[in-house]
Order: C-alpha cells, then structure tokens, then sequence
C-alpha cells in the first residue's frame, strides 16, 4: 500500500480494511494483534457475533465497516453495530437506516454504492442515478453520505471503474473513496482510494 502511494505521489496514505467475513476466530485475533482496528463485514449477524460477542472487549477501539448489501430489516441492528455503512443504494434502505439510527441513537457514517459496470445482478445505483440520489437525499432527509464504494466486474479492468467512482466522488464533493480489493488494491490506490477493502491476501483464503 505505501508502495502505491508513493508511485502515485500521494502524501497522505490510505486506509486498510481489514475484511474479515467467514474468517476463523484465531486469524481475527492474530490481525488484532498487529494493531490493525479497521474491519469490514458483509453479514450482519455474522459481525454481530464476532464484534458484538467475541471480541466485545475492543469494541471502542475499532472502527466496524459494513461492506455487504444490507436489507431494511436488519438496518437497526446495522446502526447499532457499525460506524460506516458502504452500501447504501436506494431511498428505502436509507429510510430504515434513518429510523435505525434515531432508536438506537447512533448515526453511521454513509457511503452510496455505485454499480459503475451496471451489472444486472449487482447491487448499487448506476451512475447516471447517482446526482438524482444525491440531491434527492439531500432535499429530503438533509442526508450527505461521506463517500463512494464500488466493486468492479470481474474479469475486466478495474481502472476505468475506479476512474469513474473517483470522478463522480469529485463532481458531488464526496470525500471518502473505498475501492480495491486483494487483487487490484494497488491500482485503486493510485487512483485515489482512500479506503482499501483487503480480505484474503490478509487473511488467507476465505473457507
Ligand atoms: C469479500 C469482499 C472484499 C474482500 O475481498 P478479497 O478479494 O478477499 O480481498 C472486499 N469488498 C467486498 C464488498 C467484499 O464482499
């Protein structure tokens, strides 16, 4: 990673997610004890009980990224649990998130999810969606996400995606950038990701 920014020339680094869904227990313990504090999950009840139950004595010391799609029912325990959700993608969801946030009295901070290969089956808004998103939420909630996220298609370059999230992140003032994962973290960084998501070159291979 600082390899990337360096070639880059960046002067700020970027930050590691560590993605630990379907990891042994053990592993998440070794990679605590490296000091690392950022994870990211896609399951909430998955991350309920790892960060809720097993590892509940560092709760305050860690910051807990939802990266998995989220469904409007689970979005009060989502609120409960994470500081960051990255895949927020339509009002309904965000409406839940909303009212998750007011009953259990924390806010977490929001990324947009953006399905820049407009994959059919992937989650996400698509771009040309985004600025009506955007304003919408805005008017209506007085919503502001921090950010953008995306995971480009597979098998395909994922420079041009980067490029369009970091644009689009531009275009509308969004500061947080979470793109790269175990293959093209690299890349994502010298396009500007300010967060990598990381799992199984960490980790090892996910089960
Ligand atoms: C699993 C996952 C990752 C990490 O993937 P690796 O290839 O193991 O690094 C990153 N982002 C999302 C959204 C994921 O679901």
């Amino acid at each position: 990673m600082a390899g990337a920014a360096k070639r880059a020339g960046r002067s700020d680094m970027p930050k590691l997610i560590a993605v630990s869904k379907v990891q042994p227990d053990e592993r998440v313990s070794e990679m605590l004890a490296t000091g690392q504090r950022i994870f990211g999950e896609n399951r909430v009840q998955e991350a309920q009980k790892r960060w809720g139950e097993t590892f509940s004595d560092m709760r305050g010391e860690l910051e807990l990224r939802l990266i998995g799609p989220l469904q409007s029912n689970k979005a009060q325990a989502a609120c409960a649990l994470f500081d960051v959700i990255e895949t927020i993608d339509r009002e309904k969801l965000l409406k839940a998130v909303l009212a998750g946030a007011e009953k259990t009295g924390r806010l977490p901070r929001l990324l947009v999810q953006v399905n820049t290969g407009e994959e059919p089956q992937k989650a996400g808004l698509s771009p040309a969606a985004l600025p009506e998103f955007l304003k919408r939420i805005k008017d209506e909630y007085d919503v502001t996400p921090s950010g953008l996220m995306c995971i480009p298609p597979q098998g395909e370059a994922a420079s041009p995606h980067f490029w369009l999230l970091k644009k689009l992140a531009q275009a509308h003032g969004l500061s947080e950038l979470s793109m790269g994962m175990s293959g093209d973290y690299e890349t994502a960084i010298e396009m500007g990701a300010t967060h990598v998501r990381v799992g199984s070159a960490l980790f090892g291979l996910r089960e």
